[in-house]
């Protein structure tokens, strides 16, 4: 059956009405699932990523692979890294080799462009060189509607997702817990992060200095962080992360260890900066504003104590009379 002029305008439509990257994608793979000829569909994120042995002096150059949507509740178990480091990465279309009929039977396209990660959207079933280029078609409305929402989505120095981006992941990690609430097991902990006296290095060494040094920040949280993390730029010189899968433990030990990365790099010019650091467990029960306000009270302590810290925010004694907290067990 040919598909028609009002199958494709409709399909167009469709794409180009979603409000962001994650609604545009659910409704591209549900187009694509539509499709005669199509079995199924499925996009990926791909993230360069770098390892070091502690003690080893090789660098080792991994593809980290995770599915969409993004399931932050678990690991996933099947292993799609196999499959997309044999990919070239230099070309937009790979394509199965044709069964006994002549047709292709899955076809993997090369999502680029755009300020986020390289992605991929794979698709089987079984297609004819007329049906791929539809196919090849959509996927470049696709690409372009991705590149656009990169732009108001992601923040322009760093790349990484901006404030608007986290309100809305915020919202459905919190949603999330709202039904499978496991306070003595793993769950996700959200922090604001907080360079100490940033306004100094933009009084010592200028505004220029100051942006790279937010840069190289943002390609810290990179590194320290595992790719099942959301992390963001808040705003100014603040970052947030949403770390997942971590009991209490783990969360502290992830943060201190980041916070003591920031403190031992040496940042060209600048030298050393010290990052301060509040959180709170994301509980299911809270509104997302609560729990960003409470990370930003441990934030405060933080700030108020010393700085160079990782305060959490369960920890803190918050008097009746006042939010501010006087009393504080430490780890
Ligand atoms: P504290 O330890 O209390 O956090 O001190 P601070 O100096 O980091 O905090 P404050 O909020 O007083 O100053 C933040 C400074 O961050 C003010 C502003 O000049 C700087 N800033 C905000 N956004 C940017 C940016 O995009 N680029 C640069 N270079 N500086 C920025
Ligand atoms: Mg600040
Ligand atoms: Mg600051």
């Amino acid at each position: 059956m040919p598909l028609t002029i009002q199958q494709l305008f409709s399909w167009t439509i469709q794409l180009s009405a979603q409000q962001d990257y994650q609604a545009l994608t659910h409704t591209f793979l549900a187009i694509l699932d539509d499709m005669p000829g199509v079995d199924h569909a499925s996009a990926y994120e791909m993230y360069e990523h770098e390892r070091k042995n502690i003690g080893d002096t090789t660098t080792v150059h991994e593809l980290l692979v995770r599915r969409f949507p993004l399931d932050f509740s678990r690991n996933d178990d099947e292993n799609y890294n196999a499959l997309f480091s044999k990919l070239n990465h230099t070309v937009d279309l790979h394509l199965s080799a044709v069964d006994e009929a002549g047709l292709y039977t899955w076809v993997i396209f090369s999502i680029r462009g755009g300020s986020g990660p390289e992605r991929a959207i794979r698709i089987e079933g079984e297609f004819d060189p007329n049906r791929l280029n539809i196919l090849d078609n959509l996927r470049l409305i696709y690409r372009n509607l991705v590149i656009l929402h990169d732009t108001k989505e992601r923040d322009v120095l760093t790349k990484l997702p901006n404030r608007q981006s986290l309100d809305v992941r915020l919202l459905q990690v919190c949603e999330h817990y709202r039904y499978i609430d496991n306070p003595e097991g793993e769950s996700s902990w959200i922090a604001i992060l907080d360079i100490d006296h940033f306004k100094r290095v933009n009084d010592d060494f200028g505004h220029l200095y100051g942006d790279e040094v937010l840069l190289t920040f943002s390609q810290l949280m990179g590194k320290c962080f595992r790719y099942n993390d959301f992390l963001f730029r808040f705003g100014g010189e603040e970052f947030v992360v949403i770390l997942n899968l971590a009991s209490q433990k783990m969360a502290m030990t992830i943060f201190n260890r980041f916070r003591e990365a920031v403190a031992n790099y040496h940042f060209p010019t600048v030298g050393r900066i010290t990052v301060s650091i509040g959180l709170t467990r994301i509980n299911g029960v809270s509104m997302p504003t609560t729990q960003l306000d409470c990370a930003d009270k441990a934030l405060y302590y933080a700030k108020e104590n010393g700085r160079n810290q990782v305060i959490l925010y369960e920890n803190m004694i918050i008097p009746e009379q006042d939010n501010i907290a006087n009393e504080i067990e430490l780890f």
